[in-house]
């Protein structure tokens, strides 16, 4: 079974946050069976942009304070750090009343500079992601509950979207983005290279109407929790009345048979939803995932924005076996050479990992080299 804990906080006064937290992880085993002493404790709050917090586009830094409380009174060092999709690490944790909260508890705020390439079982067989994240002992993940205009739902699972780096954001919306259910198997893929240990939501005021960031503040009222986020993002759903077709992160961990989306296998602690009668969210009109831009405009971008693969010449024997593997077949050999159609390469590298020669190198678009998708 996978548990997950409901707890009523009414406002984001500190004593009752701190309060809340308590009662809200007394079920999963409280803070001592997520942290040990001297354990470096990565929070990855949701930073999307620089907002107060009122505007609710940001965890409150209420919580994030008292999840830092909670880890230093297990003997745990916090650090916190996300990598906003505007503006810079520092000013939107300025912004967001975060950055206030950090150096008022003595945490260390943590920059995602670095990015790791990371091999992954899903369909996408490699991220570069914030080394940072990868290096924390502990993730505890602090999601604010928010409407998407793209995946309807953005929580637990989309908030690790945060561990890639600048432009590597919008890269892989222009990578995967052209279909949401592929989207939603990239955002999988990458929350499975490595789950946090523990989520928390931020649902004392979520966002409904146009989220992630021009929606309204909604009060609900209430703190989550869960080691699999899936599953809080599920019951985070039922909460909001979101339909479980417009899921379609969840969808397709059904379709994979990932654990934590089976309703009847999670176990729910704390406040009873049913006491709860939440008015369900206003939705936003689903979206293009890639932003609504023309077509060419968008094979342009995602030409300059995302990595490709391309062939050595000098190491491949053409076999084909990169030619088989490719999902959506876009590759052809054409005399002594590998011809790939880029526009409908989803730049999953199936390719790359299946060749017994090592003959395809990754090549990035001219933007994201400029805007950083790389690591140092
Ligand atoms: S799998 Fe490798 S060696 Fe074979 S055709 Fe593709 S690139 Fe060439
Ligand atoms: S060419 Fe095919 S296998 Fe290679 S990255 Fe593109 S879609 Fe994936």
């Amino acid at each position: 079974m996978n548990r997950v804990s409901i707890e009523k906080v009414p406002s984001y006064d500190y004593e009752e946050v701190s309060a809340g937290l308590q009662r809200l992880l007394e079920p999963l085993g409280g803070i001592g069976a997520f942290v040990r002493p001297g354990e470096r404790v990565l929070l990855k709050p949701n930073m999307l942009a620089g907002k107060p917090p009122e505007a609710a586009v940001t965890t409150h830094p209420a919580l994030v304070r008292e999840v830092i409380r909670l880890v230093q009174s297990a003997g745990g060092i916090p650090l916190v750090g996300d990598s906003p999709g505007i503006g810079t690490q520092r000013g939107v944790a300025k912004k967001s009343g975060i950055m206030a909260v950090v150096e008022e508890c003595g945490a260390e705020f943590v920059e995602f500079a670095r990015t790791t390439e990371v091999a992954s079982k899903g369909l996408f067989k490699r991220f570069e992601v914030a080394a940072e994240y990868l290096e924390a002992d502990r993730v505890i993940n602090l999601p604010k509950l928010k409407t998407h205009e793209m995946m309807t739902l953005t929580c637990g699972v989309k908030n690790i979207f945060g561990i890639l780096v600048g432009a590597a954001k919008p890269a892989w919306h222009m990578q995967a983005g052209f279909d949401r259910e592929l989207f939603a198997r990239a955002l999988l893929d990458l929350y499975l290279v490595r789950p946090p240990d523990l989520t928390i939501v931020d649902a004392i005021t979520s966002m409904e109407g146009d989220g992630p960031s021009s929606g309204e503040p909604r009060h609900t009222g209430l703190l989550l929790a869960g080691v699999n986020a899936l599953s809080v993002d599920l019951i985070a759903a039922e909460l909001a009345g979101i339909p479980k077709h417009l899921l379609f992160v969840e969808q397709e961990a059904v379709k994979q048979g990932l654990q934590g989306v089976d309703r009847d296998k999670i176990e729910l602690c704390g406040v009873d939803p049913k006491s709860l009668a939440i008015q369900p969210f206003r939705l936003p009109p689903l979206s293009d995932v890639q932003f609504g831009l023309p077509g060419f405009i968008k094979n342009a971008l995602r030409n300059q924005l995302t990595t490709r693969p391309e062939q050595i010449a000098d190491k491949c024997i053409l076999c084909g076996a990169c030619v088989k593997a490719c999902p959506p077949q876009v590759i052809t050999i054409e005399g002594q050479k590998l011809k790939f159609d880029y526009r409908r390469c989803i730049r999953c590298f199936c390719c790359r990992e299946l060749c017994p020669e090592k003959a395809l190198t990754v090549r990035q678009g001219i933007l994201l080299k400029v805007f950083g998708g790389k690591g140092k």
